[in-house]
């Protein structure tokens, strides 16, 4: 372990933007972890995974400690599950790689999600169809406090849409130091999510396998969304609203076109994306450095040397804006310090 003072943070965040930690810090086993957060007792604490869901929008008065714990393994079979434990420093879409080629089924509509296994029941991530509760079984993680090990299991995380307890009553109080998986042993694929059927089609798979499906959503998200090493981003800056069908009704009779997705018989899912593009955003760019980007106006980027602050107060005004014209309040799903 080597502290570092006054690290420069620009490569540790997809959205590279350049603010100082005091003090830096990685470690690569529980133990480095455990005396890593001793020798740092009563400062301001960020775990950092990939850091692909984080706006840095001023310098980190307190320790950074990056996550590099690795291994994955399988734990235990079942006739039709196995049990995969990845420690959280661990890649995300390579471990999705890694079950595929071993034939192990569940994750492959999660793929080239960035960012690390750690943060992935943070909000519980998702994507076409899948979010992680339908994989997860349990999860390992320190109590900041106490440096005890406790065990999660999937109603103890409380998932929500991008949500879960450890963003809510639990925030900086654990670290997540290996997730557990449960996954088929036969495929069992879905691919009702509207694009990935037409994706699967261009490329002639009539039977699609869990690599086919993993191949397409690969596909479509390079066709539509910014690689962080090119343009700084985070991926979706702001959660998807839920709102009820009274709101929507008023949405559809200023705009018969609108789009919704049933949630419950209450309420309805709005396309972020749809609402900042109809208010005029996508593909704004301003000074040059930073905007709303031309394929998908949930994804605020940074072309150039913008601050966080300046993509921040962008957000702000977006929230605003959006709230003004439709009378829905966007949230940001991206974490900010
Ligand atoms: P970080 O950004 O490093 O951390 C995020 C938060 O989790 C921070 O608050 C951090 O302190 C905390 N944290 C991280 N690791 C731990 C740990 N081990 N213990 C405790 N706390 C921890 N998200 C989706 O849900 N679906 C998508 O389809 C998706 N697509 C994306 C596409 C792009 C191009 C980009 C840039 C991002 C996308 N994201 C998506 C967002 C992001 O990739 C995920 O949220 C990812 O899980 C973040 O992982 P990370 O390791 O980078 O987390
Ligand atoms: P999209 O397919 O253009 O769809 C726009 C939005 O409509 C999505 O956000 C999605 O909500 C919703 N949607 C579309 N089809 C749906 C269906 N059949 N049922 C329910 N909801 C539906 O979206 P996209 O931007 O290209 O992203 C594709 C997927 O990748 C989405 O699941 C998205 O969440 C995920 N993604 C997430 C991030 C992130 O940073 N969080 C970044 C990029 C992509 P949901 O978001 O709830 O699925």
């Amino acid at each position: 372990m080597n502290l570092q003072s006054d690290k420069d943070l620009k490569i540790y965040n997809t959205f590279g933007i350049s603010v100082k930690a005091d003090e830096f810090l990685e470690f690569e086993s529980v133990e480095e972890l455990k005396s890593a957060l001793k020798s740092i007792e009563g400062k301001e604490l960020l775990i950092l995974g990939g850091g692909s869901n984080i706006l840095f929008t001023q310098d980190f008065k307190g320790a950074v400690l990056k996550n590099n714990l690795r291994g994955i393994q399988l734990i235990d079979e079942t006739e039709n599950h196995v049990f995969i434990e990845a420690a959280a420093g661990e890649n995300w879409h390579q471990l999705v790689l890694e079950t595929l080629q071993n034939n192990w089924y569940g994750l492959e509509n999660l793929s080239y999600i960035p960012g690390n296994v750690g943060a992935s029941p943070m909000q519980n991530i998702g994507a076409y169809g899948v979010e992680l509760k339908d994989v997860f079984h349990s999860l390992n993680a320190l109590e900041i406090a106490s440096s005890e090990m406790h065990i999660f299991d999937a109603e103890s995380c409380k998932f929500g849409y991008r949500e879960s307890v450890f963003k809510r009553e639990l925030k900086n109080q654990y670290v997540i130091t290996s997730v557990v998986f449960k996954l088929n042993k036969e495929a069992k694929i879905k691919t009702d999510y509207g694009v990935i059927n037409d994706q699967l089609k261009e490329f002639g798979k009539e039977n699609p396998t869990p690599a086919d499906v993993s191949r397409a959503v690969i596909a479509i998200r390079q066709s539509k969304l910014p690689e962080p090493k090119e343009i700084g981003n985070a991926g979706s800056f702001f959660k998807n609203p839920i709102v009820t069908i009274d709101i929507l009704m008023e949405i559809l009779q200023a705009h018969p076109t609108a789009p919704s997705y049933p949630v419950d018989g209450e309420q309805v899912k709005i396309p972020a994306g749809w609402l900042i593009e109809q208010a005029g955003w996508k593909g704004k760019t301003i000074d040059g450095k930073y905007g709303v980007h031309k394929n998908q106006a949930l994804v605020l980027v940074n072309y150039s040397n913008a601050t966080g602050n300046e993509i921040y107060e962008l957000s702000t005004s977006i929230i605003n804006d959006v709230n003004e014209k439709f009378g829905v309040k966007l949230e940001r799903e991206v974490n900010i310090y």
